[in-house]
């Protein structure tokens, strides 16, 4: 088999997608992910004038050849652009070995190890009540497991307030002196974030769930890489009576030997990694087993191959999967996410999002979500498809993540 076209499709079907389509000399075809949330025309630049030309006649089948040809080929290596672009490659050609073979791709990759992938959903609120209204809403609709945020007092458009309809569409529950809304042609402003104030919230959020809701629901909480070393420490102890099921992303990805102090101060689980890029980013929180649960996000380290690798990296560890599934990597990666999930024996858990019908239009095949779980598709390779045709009625646009400013003004991590 040869790889005759490689199509890298932009479209923008409530938010954008970038997805690389690759085509060979038996009609059989793979889809993939190739989406990075603000930076998306640099990716399908990287994959049209750098990496197609390379992948035009070579054999799809070699999936791990072609993947180390792509990395380490290229000299300069790593980073978000290229890890995506060989994320969409990667995933594409796994999904055209599952056609080959007739096979779902959890199958190619050792067959179940459980049945559905156990998922989390978002809520958010403006305050303890409104947050605990929609974690019992999720309760509802079978969630076992649930990401709580609250608004931090002061601050304008806190990061996660809008829980799951945020993650899922591009609507934003925040409003600031620059913008409204989870993107725009130009960044919007989360203005006034100060650690003091976030600090003494979320310690009094979670007092508030664990009191009305009681042990029985799992809820985690999201830092988004914002706290320096001594305040995820404070806020690791401070939470450790509401026993989360994590605590996510506590610290930027470029300070790894700062999680010995988190580690050190408290027994709260803790997750990291979904601006990770490659398995060298997770070793050494894997080594000195610092964290409990590995989020890489599989659209950004380069697909299946990479995130097996990672996976059974964290395993003899006892470090479990929490793949990253937020609404701004298209249902491929999502699929691909689940299809790992229920095939590796240190899954932990999956983060996911609704998506909206139009999304499924121009992008079907998402996992089947039922009672708390995600169900792989079962059709051959990762069972997603682009209908091109849909794809053409929803051209890119221009669209930026938020900044984060403190309430001097300066740049924050967002
Ligand atoms: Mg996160």
């Amino acid at each position: 088999m040869k790889i005759t076209e490689v199509r890298v499709i932009v479209t923008c079907p409530g938010r954008n997608y970038v997805c690389v389509k690759i085509m060979t000399d038996e009609g059989l075809y793979g889809v993939g992910d190739a989406t990075l949330n603000g930076r998306e025309l640099a990716v399908a630049a990287a994959l049209q004038e750098h990496i197609a030309p390379l992948l035009i006649g070579r054999d799809p089948e070699r999936i791990e050849d072609i993947w180390q040809s792509l990395f380490r080929g290229s000299y300069w290596r790593g980073g978000p652009i290229q890890m995506t672009a060989i994320a969409g490659v990667d995933m594409a050609l796994w999904d055209i070995k599952g056609k080959q073979a007739g096979l779902p791709l959890y199958q190619l990759l050792g067959g179940k190890t459980r049945e559905g992938a156990l998922c989390y959903t978002h809520a958010g609120g403006r305050d303890a009540i409104e947050v605990e209204d929609n974690v019992r809403k999720s309760l509802e609709r079978g969630f076992e497991v649930i990401r709580a945020q609250v608004a931090v007092p002061k601050a304008i458009g806190t990061y996660g307030t809008g829980g799951a309809a945020e993650a899922a569409s591009a609507s934003w529950a925040g409003a600031t002196a620059e913008g409204v809304g989870d993107g725009g042609p130009m960044p919007y402003v989360e203005a006034n974030w100060e650690p003091r104030e976030y600090l003494k919230i979320v310690p009094k959020l979670f007092a508030h769930l664990r009191s009305t809701l009681g042990e029985d629901v799992e809820l985690l909480h999201d830092v988004h890489e914002r706290l320096n070393p001594i305040e995820a420490a404070r806020l690791a102890r401070e939470l450790e009576p509401y026993h989360l099921f994590f605590l996510e992303d506590p610290l930027r990805p470029e300070h790894k030997e700062s999680f010995r102090m988190v580690r050190n101060a408290s027994t709260t689980p803790i997750a990291m990694g979904e601006l990770f890029h490659t398995k060298y980013d997770c070793l050494p929180l894997f080594t000195e087993q610092l964290i409990d649960f590995i989020r890489c996000d599989l659209t950004h380290i380069g697909g299946v191959t990479e995130a097996t690798k990672i996976a059974a990296l964290a395993e003899p560890f006892q470090i479990k999967t929490a793949w990253h599934g937020p609404g701004d990597i298209a249902p491929m990666a999502h699929s691909a996410n689940v299809h790992v999930d229920v095939s590796i024996p240190n899954f932990g858990i999956q983060e996911m999002v609704f998506f909206p019908d139009i999304v499924q239009e121009v992008l079907p095949g998402a996992p089947v979500y039922r009672e708390g779980r995600l169900w792989p598709n079962e059709a051959p390779g990762l069972g997603c498809d682009i209908n091109e045709e849909a794809a053409a009625k929803y051209p890119y646009q221009r669209n930026y993540l938020p900044v984060c400013r403190r309430a001097d003004g300066a740049v924050h991590d967002w």
